[in-house]
């Protein structure tokens, strides 16, 4: 089958489309026809070095995915062949302490697609049934993919660590990226008033088109006394980021007393003044976030329909382009995911 994979580690160079042998499906798995998927910040790290991640080479690229059963076992209650389906690409190990608990997305000895082992930009991935769940009817492929990862990252960071109210104020950063756009749309859905971030005016205006209530342009404004003046100097209850080091301390002042910070990513660095004098004084919460469980995803899945969310793509390319489509990924100026069509 074709597909996009890797077979080192550096630039485009070691990335390869063509042919890969189709997945033999075992046993509570399902075979999937792949019509999309996206690409996610995990992509670029895993083609430039995966360092941390085990895995081998050659290895199919892509987390997320979505497309049509082809094979499930005879007795799977929930799914059949022709059926529309979206992955969730975390393979949870199911006998952990973790596991056992109920906390999947907490797994020990947790897999990722496109991480671990083959990913989803192929023709076919085989996955375990529990891991496929009906695609939403009013949102093409593409659309779907993207819910896989950014969608429910930002929705277990939102409503399982900050647990926001329809009432509060969210600050997220960076808006542009998947997970900072699925937190806008879902916080929003939620009731939330939502205030947004980022060095591109033409980015904050299309944030504003999406809901955001307010705009701050981080090249040219401080941050934190932005934040504050348009909260009349009372500052968020939730900050949602994913940019680390370079937003910390604006993300740290521009939090409300007992508010919760909650981070899932580290681009510009991983080792910010902690501030401890202001956590414990102002009593401010600080929460790690990865992904998100097959529980959440189900609840996501349900959230998405009823309040009409559409994530937002950036671009399309057909699987050919696949080194193209990461470019745009790379360049950072991208709004919204950048899409892969696998049926082309
Ligand atoms: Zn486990």
């Amino acid at each position: 089958m074709k597909a996009v994979f890797i077979t080192g580690h550096g630039g485009n160079e070691v990335v390869q489309i063509g042919d890969r042998p189709r997945p033999t499906r075992r046993p509570g798995e399902a075979l999937i026809r792949l019509h999309a998927a996206t690409l996610n910040q995990v992509d670029l790290y895993m083609r430039n070095s995966g360092a941390g991640i085990t895995h081998t080479l050659p290895q199919i690229m892509g987390l997320d995915g979505a497309g049509v059963v082809e094979e499930v076992d005879a007795d799977e209650p929930l799914l059949k062949p022709g059926q529309a389906v979206v992955v969730h690409p975390g393979l949870a190990c199911g006998r952990c302490e973790f596991c056992q608990r109920g906390e999947g997305v907490l797994c020990t000895g947790m897999r990722f697609l496109g991480e671990h082992r083959d990913g989803t930009f192929a023709e076919w991935v085989a996955v375990p049934a529990r891991n496929v769940f009906p695609k939403p009817e009013a949102l093409d492929f593409v659309q779907a993919a993207a819910l896989g990862v950014n969608h429910l990252t930002a929705w277990r960071m939102l409503f399982t660590q900050a647990r926001v109210k329809a009432w509060e104020t969210v600050l997220v950063f960076g808006i542009g990226g998947g997970v900072s756009l699925a937190a806008l749309q879902l916080a929003k859905a939620a009731g939330a008033r939502v205030i947004v971030t980022s060095r591109d005016d033409t980015k904050l205006d299309r944030a504003r088109a999406l809901g955001a209530d307010h705009g701050i342009n981080s090249r040219h404004q401080d941050v934190a006394k932005a934040v504050l003046a348009a909260t009349d100097g009372r500052g968020v209850d939730v900050v949602i980021e994913n940019v680390g080091e370079a937003v910390w301390s604006a993300a740290m002042k521009s939090l409300v007393r007992g508010g919760r910070l909650v981070t899932c990513g580290a681009t510009s660095g991983d080792q910010p003044p902690a501030d401890l004098r202001r956590i414990f004084i102002r009593q401010l919460q600080i929460l790690g976030s990865t992904h998100g469980d097959l529980a959440e995803f189900h609840d996501l899945l349900r959230f998405v329909t009823r309040h009409a969310i559409v994530p937002v793509i950036d671009s399309r390319f057909p699987l050919d382009h696949a080194r193209d489509a990461l470019d745009r990924l790379e360049s950072g100026q991208q709004f919204g995911k950048v899409g892969l069509d696998l049926l082309a």
